[in-house]
């Protein structure tokens, strides 16, 4: 990228305009800082959420905003407003919540996709959507590279999810070759902070309400498989750039952070940022999870001049505050 380009992108970024923004599942985890992130930057928010994992929670001090709007709707129907872009996050994001009712998983993010799609279509205006690192699978390739095309069980559990986002990936790339669509396609790595569900199964939020209940710590499998964790703050500031690159940068392209740990040195961290004295239990290792997983974000750092600022036991100590909030206080 270009040092023009860059300042070009970073001044569209940090413009204080009055756009109006369309977030589905805004009233989710990284929706609902997505929603802050755009109402502090002047902006008008949109939230749409049919609260199937969000939580009013997640957005209930942005609810008597001027510039801040709630719309209970389903993204599997179609929507006619109007708006000036979207960003598409509405889909399940735990493994325990995508697999808990996976037709319906399958049916937001492919309905879901071709419905924002659309709307963005006659509205003429830019999409993002809320990839994911799923589309890897079971990676062969390691770290991955946007350029990998991925190993992923098309029949197994996880296939709702892997199977429907790599299909709204193809919707997008069709509706920017078919229609000239402006689309912006981000790849999203394990994410973690504060307003995550406390029931998601997701591995950061169970073991910090394991730790801070004095509870077994759960282990799936040895523990040696790998993960790269982001914290939401740093994700949503490559949300924002990638939006505000020119029309030619469609992505897709890796979020996440590339400080890659195994599940066992997790449990570990969380045991000493906690001190409790809960103890490490082993548990069956779920289908089709995936051995490693890393992401290259070479990509990112030279069209976003973007990468993570916030280490791994500083996002840890700001989310086990959350949680011991929520578990004390409700
Ligand atoms: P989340 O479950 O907290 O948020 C998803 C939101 O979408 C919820 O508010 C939910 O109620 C809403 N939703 C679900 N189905 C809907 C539908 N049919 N219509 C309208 N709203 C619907 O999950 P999250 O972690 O905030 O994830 C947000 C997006 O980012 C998802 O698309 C997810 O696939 C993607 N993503 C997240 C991660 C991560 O680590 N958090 C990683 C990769 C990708
Ligand atoms: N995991 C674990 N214990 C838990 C929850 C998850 O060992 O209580 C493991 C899980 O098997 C996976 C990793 O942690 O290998 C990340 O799981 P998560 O559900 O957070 O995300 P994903 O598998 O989608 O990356």
């Amino acid at each position: 990228m270009t040092a023009s380009a860059l300042v070009r992108m970073m001044d569209k970024a940090m413009n204080i305009g009055s756009s109006r923004i369309l977030v589905t599942g805004g009233a989710g985890f990284l929706g609902s800082h997505l929603c802050d992130r755009l109402i502090a930057a002047g902006h008008e928010v949109l939230c749409l959420d049919n609260f199937y994992t969000g939580s009013k929670r997640n957005i209930s001090h942005l609810l008597a905003h001027p510039r801040f709007e709630l719309i209970r709707h389903d993204v599997t129907f179609p929507l006619y407003i109007e708006a000036d872009a979207i960003y598409n996050l509405a889909c399940p994001a735990s493994p325990i919540h995508y697999q808990n009712d996976p037709v319906q998983t399958l049916k937001t993010s492919v309905h879901g996709a071709i419905n924002m799609l659309g709307l963005a279509k006659r509205l003429r205006i830019p999409i993002f959507q809320a990839s994911t690192s799923e589309v890897y699978g079971d990676p062969s390739v390691h770290p991955q590279k946007e350029d990998y095309w991925g190993n992923v069980n098309p029949l197994g559990i996880r296939s709702c999810y892997d199977e429907g986002k790599r299909a709204a990936e193809t919707l997008f790339f069709d509706y920017h070759r078919q229609h000239g669509l402006n689309i912006k396609v981000a790849r999203i790595f394990n994410t973690y902070g504060p307003r995550m569900h406390p029931n998601d199964g997701r591995v950061v939020s169970n073991f910090i309400v394991q730790a801070l209940k004095g509870e077994d710590i759960t282990i799936y499998g040895d523990g040696s498989q790998t993960r790269s964790f982001c914290y939401a703050d740093d994700l949503v500031e490559g949300f924002i750039r990638l939006m505000a690159t020119d029309d030619d940068v469609t992505g897709p392209v890796n979020l996440g952070n590339p400080g890659e740990f195994t599940i066992l040195q997790l449990a570990e961290k969380v045991i000493e940022l906690t001190g409790t004295g809960s103890t490490l239990v082993r548990k069956p290792l779920p289908a089709d999870d995936p051995k490693q997983r890393c992401p290259d974000i070479s990509l990112a750092r030279a069209k976003l001049g973007w990468e993570p600022t916030i280490q791994l036991e500083d996002g840890l100590k700001r989310t086990i505050i959350y949680f011991d909030d929520l578990l004390k206080n409700g």
